[in-house]
């Protein structure tokens, strides 16, 4: 066989495919092989003359007429055809090219593995003594390091580290230095200018009440509006005030951000005003980016998760003096987190000092949370900010919003959507008509606002109200910035094209810029840039600009009323994204941005009606969000049973949210039936990853393929980069297809877009990435974190180099089958099954029956998928439930996914159940195979697991991945190819 390559596999690919039928079997096969042909024949009689899957037994039968009852009840089957409801437990057979079974058997034949084998101990009952779990380990840092971890509470760790040495210990010398350092510092004149500035913001005024109330008080709350100077300020307070007091050298300070950019340029901002760069009295940390500041006398500016994977190593936080967590009204699950571990950390360490920073709101709640500690109000700085509402908004402008859809006349597919819409615009006339009557009554209105106003559409988003608006104000407004709040990135991308393409808002006139939380950090530093004279600057934002970032030249405020929310349905285990109306307290931040250097106005485009149905804050991240990693840190840092430690937070996650995430977790093998981190676990909750990318990537540094599957699970982790204008959507798939090397697959596409950018000379990739409609920063930060993802596994001791593309690490990088069945693993059991009816594709899963590939899929347009299974990443549910991300598939990748496989022999086949819904039947030899091949790779899983060490590819373990690699590709190719390395 030919040796396989990048493209030549593909081609291999197809053709391969096209000699199975719908059941796998190998029709161009010309097997005299009797059992074979007996087992197939069954199968099709029995399909025949019972109509249900052949293979099923016993309680399978009664399952599948269950499921056919449930589905007829539904009405699902009355439109199927008879194709697709004989598959609705989906029973296919499998077969294996005689030549690699034969080569299979072979090499395993010679495999005598001396791991494991009858040493994993299986442990009956509820409390197993967890070293005896483990006997089978040798001893190594991984087994002390992971032993310590799962076998010691947090008290247990808190209390020993408490006698272990602290870092920060009076030195006078350093002291001495210090003071000098800082009297230095005030007299330098940059110093000197910015305490101009600093002087004048409301904490200024407070400094003394502050570094008083800090000193009394183990706990304190500070709230303020936003620009007061909270993040700025209160940690310079502090360190100043103890170095001047001669204890600079027991000083660090760590304070939290929620966001990358924001760690980033709070740091900067600081070490601007103490007159220096960061690196020496500031410093920050985000992932993948940091620059520390020395070890004392110091503050260090880092987002909330490396604050936890610090106190993962160092619970009782050793190193620091004071922990200021900011934006702690933001409610998202890492500092929740925090907060309630912080909790337990306090009685520990009596010296620590807690300062807990909000914007304006709810700081009573975070008191009361904390017993009670006090509270230290910054009183506001705002210039006032007249509110308008859309009424007034309608009324400036005259904007026309469309009218609300007709009935559909052409699909009847449409009508269910209609007839919800219809509901919501009925619930919507119950809602404003009162208040239009109140309205009309005071005659505060001229009609036609109140006409407008009783359209169902005036509550969408209108990017055209929008751009009617900013045409108002730059018109007949003095100077000053116009900050827009959308939904989501989509919309500010949209917006920013509308603007460009209506050419009212020309470059000369106008700087636009959009700000959310994936742009470059370089990118936003422009939009604190004060324009020059006549160019007006509009700023672009999602909700990161109510808070964290203050952009001072901002006079005029646009804000939409709604936020883009991801909620966790836990029933359906699927996620959900939509605007939202937003929480008053948002709609009063928003409103405040406008105010920072003048008296400002508000434009709220949603009615003063509407404002008093909006809740008072807003939904905390963590009972919106899926817990597997909050409960991974849970487990790392032995907090206990999640069910109680989760208890004790400040709003906790609903029990049935708990419970689906806990069973990923103990489906991924990262915990065990007594919720007790795996050796797996443990690898995947230090990995600063969703646990199934971190999967991924362990197991593709065993498999050797480590160029492709950490490009894909850096872009599951970060972000798509493949962009699509609007009505290019054609081009982008056609781009999108020549990149996916006829593999049916979004990640096969992906990899290959980053391999082709990293390969490419400048100017190349330049025009590379604008033919493929790809960014380039995204591409870029990729490239990063990959090479970041190389670096973690390396010190983990899974790479025998922190280079990508290192030769070692990429052996089987050529072998799409192999990626694609990596890719699968780390994504299991998020499989749907497909369903080609000839015409279009059909998909269906276990829990949501119908689902559809989303639109911006490589596969989406195909009439007919290769192979019988998809995998995928993400499940949305908006207007269908749709699939983001998708691979095909094919069963011998499937069965490699599988963690459990259940394969007993049934007369002269074998039925090998993947789970309650996929099943094969087989040759009772390929079965063995299988299970010979399965129960190896267990057993060498769990022994890299458990002895982290690169894959040594001339022994044993070489052999038994290779008999894998054969069988996932099904092919005897793989044999020259790894015999030649
Ligand atoms: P708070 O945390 O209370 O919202 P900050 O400490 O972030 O306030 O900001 C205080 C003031 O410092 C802001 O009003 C703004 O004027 C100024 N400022 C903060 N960051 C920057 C920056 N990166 N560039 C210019 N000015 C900034
Ligand atoms: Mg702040």
């Amino acid at each position: 066989m030919s040796k396989p390559n990048r493209r030549g596999y593909s081609n291999n690919y197809r053709s391969d495919n096209s000699k199975h039928n719908r059941y796998g079997k190998n029709r161009e096969q010309t097997s005299d092989d009797t059992e074979e042909s007996a087992a197939q024949n069954d199968f099709q009689t029995r399909k025949q003359t019972r109509g249900r899957p052949a293979g099923l037994s016993g309680k399978e039968i009664g399952l599948y007429y269950k499921d056919l009852a449930m589905k007829k009840r539904s009405g699902l089957t009355g439109a199927c055809s008879s194709a697709s409801r004989s598959s609705l437990r989906d029973t296919k057979y499998f077969s294996l090219d005689p030549d690699v079974e034969r080569m299979i058997k072979s090499s395993l034949e010679t495999v005598n593995t001396s791991y494991g084998k009858g040493k994993i101990l299986t442990i009956v009952g509820d409390k197993p003594k967890i070293e005896d779990k483990y006997t089978h380990i040798r001893d190594s840092e991984f087994k002390r390091n992971f032993l310590n971890i799962i076998s010691i509470s947090i008290q247990e760790k808190l209390a020993k580290s408490m006698s272990m040495k602290v870092k920060l210990v009076k030195n006078e010398s350093l002291d001495e230095q210090l003071k000098e350092d800082q009297k230095l510092r005030k007299s330098a004149p940059e110093y000197v200018k910015m305490m101009d500035f600093r002087r004048k913001l409301p904490s200024y005024k407070m400094k003394e009440e502050i570094l008083k109330t800090v000193d009394s008080n183990q706990v304190v709350v500070i709230s303020g509006e936003t620009g007061c100077g909270k993040t700025t300020q209160i940690p310079q307070f502090i360190l100043d005030d103890a170095i001047e007091k001669g204890n600079g050298s027991r000083t660090k300070i760590i304070c939290t951000q929620p966001r990358r950019i924001s760690a980033i340029s709070v740091a900067e901002r600081v070490a601007f005003e103490r007159a220096e760069n960061p690196g020496k009295s500031v410093g920050y940390a985000i992932r993948l980016e940091k620059t520390e500041p020395r070890d004392y006398g110091s503050i260090l500016f880092c987002t909330t998760g490396i604050l936890l994977k610090y106190m993962q190593s160092d619970p009782a936080l050793l190193d620091y003096s004071h922990i200021v967590l900011d934006e702690i009204h933001e409610r998202n699950t890492e500092s929740d987190f925090i907060i309630t571990l912080l909790k337990q950390v306090i009685p520990k360490r009596p010296n620590i000092k807690i300062i807990l920073m909000s914007a304006t709101l709810n700081a009573e709640r975070f008191s009361q949370y904390y017993e009670l500690c006090p509270i230290i109000n910054i009183p506001g700085f705002t210039y006032p900010v007249s509110s308008l509402y859309l009424e007034d908004v309608i009324q400036l402008t005259r904007f026309k919003f469309p009218p609300p859809p007709n009935a559909p006349t052409n699909y009847k597919k449409h009508l269910k959507p209609f007839k919800e819409k219809q509901k919501q615009f009925e619930d919507f006339n119950d809602f404003i008509e009162p208040a239009l009557r109140q309205m009309e009554f005071e005659k505060s209105y001229p009609p036609y606002v109140i006409n407008e106003l009783r359209n169902p559409t005036s509550e969408e988003l209108s990017l055209g109200l929008i751009q009617a608006l900013l045409q108002h104000i730059s018109e007949t407004k003095e100077t000053g910035a116009i900050l827009v709040f959308l939904p989501g990135i989509m919309d500010i991308t949209n917006l920013c094209k509308n603007l460009s393409a209506s050419g009212r808002f020309p470059s000369h006139k106008f700087q636009i810029y959009p700000l959310h939380s994936r742009l470059p950090t370089v990118e936003q530093k422009l939009i604190f840039k004060i324009p020059p004279a006549g160019i007006r600057k509009i700023i672009i934002a999602t909700s990161i600009a109510e808070t964290s970032i203050t952009i001072e030249d901002v006079v005029y405020v646009i804000d939409c009323g709604k936020t883009k929310l991801t909620r966790f349905d836990a029933a359906k285990n699927i996620e959900i994204l939509k605007p939202e109306w937003i929480s008053l307290a948002n709609a009063r931040q928003r409103r405040g941005r406008a105010g920072r250097v003048q008296p400002g106005v508000c434009y709220h485009l949603f009615s003063k009606a509407r404002e008093m149905t909006f809740e008072e804050y807003p939904t905390p991240e963590m009972l919106r969000t899926p817990l597997e990693q909050v409960i991974l840190q849970v487990k790392i840092l032995q907090l206990g049973r999640v069910d109680v430690f989760l208890g004790s937070v400040m709003d906790p996650p609903e029990e049935k949210a708990i419970e689906v995430a806990l069973n990923l977790l103990k489906n991924l093998n990262a915990l065990d039936n007594n919720e007790t981190l795996t050796p797996l676990g443990y690898h995947l909750a230090r990995l600063p990853l969703d646990p199934r990318t971190g999967k991924m990537i362990l197991w593709a540094s065993m498999f050797s393929c480590v160029e492709p599957v950490f490009a894909i699970a850096a872009s599951l982790s970060f972000k798509d980069a493949f962009y699509c204008p609007i009505n290019k959507e054609e081009e982008v798939n056609a781009a999108k297809l020549k990149l996916g090397l006829g593999q049916f697959s979004d990640h096969i596409a992906l990899a290959e877009a980053l391999r082709q950018f990293e390969k490419g000379s400048d100017g190349q990739t330049r025009r590379f990435c604008s033919d493929h409609f790809l960014s380039s920063n995204i591409l870029r930060l990729l490239t990063e974190m990959k090479q970041q993802f190389t670096q973690y596994l390396y010190e983990m001791k899974f790479l025998d180099s922190s280079n990508p593309s290192d030769e070692r690490a990429n052996k089987n990088s050529h072998n799409l089958e192999v990626v694609k069945a990596i890719v699968c693993a780390g994504l299991y059991p998020n499989i749907a099954i497909v369903q080609n009816t000839g015409s279009f594709v059909k998909l269906k899963t276990v829990e949501d029956g119908t689902v559809k590939i989303h639109p911006g899929s490589i596969n989406a347009r195909e009439k007919k998928l290769p192979t019988s299974y998809v995998t995928y990443f993400l499940k949305q549910k908006s207007t269908a439930i749709f699939l983001h991300d998708t691979t095909c598939v094919n069963e011998t990748a499937l069965i490699f996914a599988t963690p459990q496989c259940l394969i007993r022999p049934q007369g002269i086949r074998s039925i090998i159940t993947l789970n309650q819904s996929i099943s094969f039947i087989c040759k009772q030899s390929t079965a063995e195979i299988i299970k010979k091949l399965k129960n190896e790779l267990n057993q060498l899983l769990e022994h890299k697991i458990n002895h982290p060490e690169p894959v040594k590819w001339e022994s044993q373990e070489g052999d038994v991945l290779r008999a894998i690699v054969r069988f996932i590709s099904q092919s005897n190719g793989g044999e020259e190819e790894n015999a030649a390395k």
